[in-house]
């Protein structure tokens, strides 16, 4: 095994202070009582049809062959709306909330044509209950309460300090359970990072990642050990007469396991990503597009898709994993904590030897075995393609060759504002 973890010291031990804009967001349970339930439901539920209008309106122009409108379109659309139709009640709602459900579709409609998201949907009642406010809010931290315009003070459950400037405040509900999540911004000095080893990392399905020293994440099925009883509530919800009493019931159950799933799941990611981000300096990944590999493959009716099951099988597994949070959470742990990632091309890491690059397919015995053919080098499979994978990355450091990451991956984004050379 070579030992060039020394490599990263000279880049990460630079001579001048840089600061660094840091976006933080962060999460409260609300305290409510049932009329302030109903109030905050009527808001998302405002938002909710602001934005269902406008998109069939969007959808209308387009066919028309008519030109898309912009924000300020929509919100004149909006005022207009009110007036026409006597929409009276949307008055309720605090007007930057609806206008920001019409800033909402339009950033869904970027995203659509950037490619980082699909066609932007009509969104559901009871899923996904939301709505934003950029202005208008107040944050009492000392007694633990938030001021929303139209409604007043509502308490939540203060689990830390927020630091920075508020720019705007989500709240959402989960289940029965109602969040205040705030966007925080601050000026920072960029951190260097404690460690300078680094270490490469290989994501795979048998075991969730394998790290060049050797170090092995077992993964955690959160979907899967869950799906039997998923599919139950599922059954009974297809049963129940639809909006009675019990049909409403089955609703909160499965809302219940898919949230149980999600916490499961991200919980486990972040003490991973937690660990590795801590101990290394440099971290290196494959460059995995896994939007494309669990992408649907059932195909179109003109091109059938090739093994749809099987790969139906791998987009579940791989979903269950979510590599894709693995990577946004690695990237922003590591830019906070002053260390980077790099992300490598895959070609050949799970068939090229480590000891002397020889590459072959037979060099991989079985999923977990790798035997080299030309100098008889046995190792974990994992192990050969981490330690791969953490060449890569060295030599695309010295020849300089970044790969850009992908920035639309990260909510918490962090950009470097000015430089000063001390
Ligand atoms: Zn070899």
């Amino acid at each position: 095994m070579s030992s060039r973890s020394n490599v990263v010291d000279f880049i990460h031990r630079p001579n001048y202070i840089t600061i660094m804009k840091r976006l933080q967001a962060y999460k409260f349970e609300l305290k409510l009582s049932r009329g302030q339930k109903r109030i905050l439901k009527g808001f998302a539920g405002s938002c909710r049809y602001v934005y269902n209008k406008s998109l069939a309106l969007q959808k209308e122009r387009y066919e028309k062959s008519e030109k898309k409108l912009n924000y300020a379109g929509l919100c004149k659309q909006l005022t207009a709306w009110r007036h026409d139709l006597k929409l009276d009640w949307l008055s309720r709602t605090p007007s930057q909330a609806l206008q920001q459900s019409l800033k909402d579709l339009e950033r869904a409609y970027e995203n659509f044509f950037k490619k980082r998201s699909e066609f932007p949907r009509f969104k559901k009642k009871g899923r996904q209950d939301a709505f934003r406010l950029p202005q208008g809010f107040k944050l009492d931290q000392i007694n633990s309460r938030v001021f929303l315009p139209k409604l007043g003070w509502l308490c939540y459950r203060n689990s830390r300090k927020v630091e920075g400037k508020l720019c705007n405040v989500t709240i959402s509900q989960s289940c029965d359970k109602w969040f205040a999540s705030f966007q925080t911004e601050r000026e920072v000095i960029e951190p260097v990072h404690p460690s300078t080893t680094a270490i490469g990392v290989d994501v795979g399905i048998a075991q969730f990642a394998t790290l060049s020293d050797g170090h092995i994440f077992h993964p955690v099925h959160s979907f899967q050990s869950r799906q039997s009883s998923l599919i139950k509530w599922q059954r009974r919800l297809s049963k129940k007469k639809k909006f009675s009493k019990n049909w409403k019931k089955a609703v909160f159950q499965v809302s219940r396991v898919h949230r149980k799933i999600a916490h499961v799941r991200q919980d486990y990611l972040h003490k991973i990503t937690h660990t590795i981000s801590k101990n290394h300096a440099m971290v290196c990944v494959e460059d995995l597009q896994i939007k494309n590999m669990s992408q649907s493959a059932s195909g179109t009716l003109a091109r059938p898709g090739k093994q749809v099951k099987a790969k139906s099988g791998l987009n579940k597994a791989i979903l269950d994993q979510g590599w894709y949070e693995f990577r946004r959470q690695l990237e922003y742990k590591q830019r906070w904590r002053g260390g980077m990632v790099i992300a490598v091309s895959p070609h050949y890491t799970s068939q090229k030897c480590s000891e002397c690059n020889y590459i072959d397919s037979g060099n991989r015995l079985t999923q977990s075995e790798f035997k080299c053919i030309n100098c008889k080098y046995e190792n974990h499979a994992d192990i050969v393609a981490a330690i791969n994978i953490l060449r890569a990355g060295h030599a695309q450091l010295a020849c300089g060759e970044m790969v850009r990451l992908d920035h639309s991956m990260n909510q918490e984004p962090t950009e470097v504002t000015q430089a000063k050379v001390a």
